[in-house]
C-alpha cells in the first residue's frame, strides 16, 4: 500500500480518503475521526475520546461506554 496519495479538496475541504487506507486502519462510516494541526500538517486518527470528569485526553480507560483518565481513577481513589 503506498504511504502518500494527492488528493484535490473539493469547494467544502472535503477529501476521500483512499478506501486501502481506511481499510489498513480499521475506519468505517461510524468511525470517528480527530482531526488536529500540527504546524503546516493536519493530523487524523481514531478519536479516542475523552475524560468524563477532567476532559483530558490521555490515559483514558473505558468503563460503561465512557472514558475516564488515570489521574481521576486514583483521585476517586484517595
Ligand atoms: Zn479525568
Amino acid at each position: 500500500m503506498k504511504s502518500e496519495v494527492v488528493r484535490k479538496m473539493d469547494e467544502l475541504g472535503r477529501i476521500v480518503i483512499p478506501i486501502e487506507m481506511r481499510n489498513a486502519l480499521g475506519w468505517d462510516d461510524e468511525t470517528k475521526i480527530s482531526i488536529s494541526r500540527q504546524g503546516e500538517r493536519l493530523v487524523l486518527q481514531t478519536y479516542q475520546g475523552s475524560c468524563f470528569v477532567c476532559g483530558s485526553e490521555e490515559n483514558l480507560k473505558q468503563i460503561h461506554g465512557k472514558y475516564i483518565c488515570r489521574e481521576c481513577v486514583d483521585e476517586l481513589n484517595r
